[in-house]
């Protein structure tokens, strides 16, 4: 499976998954953020009154894909996610959550980064 991710992340720039094409503007999206290496928007099936998705223009499959040439850009998201999380007004605080994998319950492999908040997050999940 994972040849079979590599090929179709390698067909298209940004990598054929569902958020390929929404950073390619394929499937129309309103970006909460975008820059020259990521772009943020509110997740589709929000798991907390906030839920947004901080995601690379780089198309790595997983965290576990990540080499150290993107310890920049990783730090990137997570401060994205942070100037984010400030101007939603997440004050009280919030969760950042990175799926790995199938264990993990990562259902779309391109690398993201996920922010919920507004609501008490609990310990340890599902
Ligand atoms: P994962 O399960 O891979 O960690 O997270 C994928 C997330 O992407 C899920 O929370 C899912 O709701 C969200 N998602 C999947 N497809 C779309 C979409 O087309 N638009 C948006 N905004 N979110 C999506």
């Amino acid at each position: 499976m994972g040849d079979e991710i590599d090929k179709a992340q390698a067909a298209k720039p940004g990598g054929d998954t569902i958020f390929g094409k929404i950073i390619r503007g394929e499937i129309p999206t309103k970006f909460i953020h975008e820059d020259s290496e990521c772009v943020a928007f509110h997740d589709i099936s929000p798991q907390a009154p906030v839920h947004f998705l901080v995601i690379p223009r780089k198309p790595i499959a997983r965290l576990s894909d990540a080499a150290d040439s993107d310890t920049s850009l990783l730090g990137h998201l997570l401060l994205v996610a942070r100037k984010l999380a400030k101007d939603l007004k997440l004050d009280n605080g919030y969760r950042v959550t990175i799926n790995d994998g199938a264990d993990g319950g990562q259902t779309v492999y391109h690398v993201h980064v996920h922010v919920t908040g507004g609501r008490q997050m609990e310990w340890p999940p599902g």
